[in-house]
């Protein structure tokens, strides 16, 4: 596997942000975006209006609509402009939609279904390779604009809240392995989530096969519903395991003025709400956040229960 380094990293999304117009613009329209705040219970989080992205909160992922389209994850459909930096299996792409001012994409260089059952070493190996950034996954149908083509991202440390939620998280403990232990977090976040924390691949992945199976894999679905949470610091990693039971919350659909156009994914389970549409922005409050949570994640028992599976 290749080396890749912080610095060859860093360079690459630099170069790759000059060279190409649509990143340029992108990243440059980012740093005048408009972010609102809210406190849900303690728990900060931010809205982002980013009119940008709507290529993906709108994205239509049904098998139709994704075989009409050119996947834009494969590298024969991919502008010339833009480059990748080889690692293993998957390829490091500059993200052109950024929601963090550093922003990736990592496709499998194969055109192949998004699943994580397998390829949560990749994942972990993949944030330490990455070491400044958070690695996360979007279940197919959990906010990925790109089911059908396997893909990891990556965004900057320090910018989703989550990363202080955790710091005053109350944990609980489920099971050991090896060197990592699986928990839940039963307060301080605005939703119920897993951590995995683990000093080896090997102890992460065999903590996050158990918890997989243990989760629900609704009738017609090639996985359970979940977003997924990685990053590792001084030689631990740390997974946030987000199981969900909807895709996209009421809102999206309604008409008129109940209508708030929202997709939600990791970066919303960390805590970085996106609404491409100004009108969402002016009008989002508080209780609309935590009902959004409420709707797509599962609730602290429903958590328990899965844990319950497990122990
Ligand atoms: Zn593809």
């Amino acid at each position: 596997m290749q080396n890749i380094d912080k610095a060859a990293v860093q360079s690459f999304l630099y170069r790759q942000i000059e060279e190409w117009d649509t990143a340029k613009n992108n990243y440059e329209a980012l740093k005048r975006v408009k972010v609102k705040e809210f406190d849900l219970g303690g728990a900060i989080v931010k809205v982002q209006f980013n009119p940008a992205r709507i290529v993906s909160s709108a994205a239509k992922v049904d098998t139709k609509s994704l075989k009409e389209r050119k996947c834009f994850l494969c590298e024969a459909n991919r502008p010339a402009v833009q480059e990748g930096l080889e690692w293993g299996d998957y390829t490091i792409l500059v993200n052109p939609f950024p929601i963090f001012p550093k922003h990736l994409t990592i496709p499998a260089n194969e055109h192949i279904q998004q699943l994580i059952s397998g390829r949560i070493a990749d994942m972990m190996r993949l944030a330490k390779v990455l070491e400044d950034y958070v690695v996360f996954y979007n279940g197919p149908k959990c906010g990925a604009s790109a089911p059908d083509h396997m893909h990891f991202q990556a965004g900057n440390t320090g910018f989703m809240p989550v990363g202080e939620w955790l710091h005053s998280a109350k944990r609980l403990n489920i099971m050991h392995c090896g060197d990592g232990r699986l928990c839940l977090i039963e307060k301080g976040m605005p939703q119920s989530c897993f951590v995995i924390e683990a000093s080896s691949v090997e102890s992460g992945s065999r903590i996050f096969d158990r918890l997989y199976s243990a989760l629900t894999i609704p009738e017609g679905e090639p996985e359970p519903m979940l977003n997924i949470l990685c990053i590792y610091y001084a030689g631990v990693w740390n997974l946030l395991v987000f199981p969900r039971k909807k895709h996209r919350p009421d809102c999206y659909f309604k008409e008129g003025d109940d209508n708030i156009l929202i997709s939600p994914a990791s970066v919303d389970m960390g805590g970085v709400f996106i609404t491409p549409l100004e009108k969402d922005f002016e009008k989002i409050k508080a209780a609309d956040l935590q009902n959004i949570y409420d709707e797509v994640c599962l609730s602290l028992s429903e958590v328990k229960t899965i844990a319950d599976k497990i122990k």
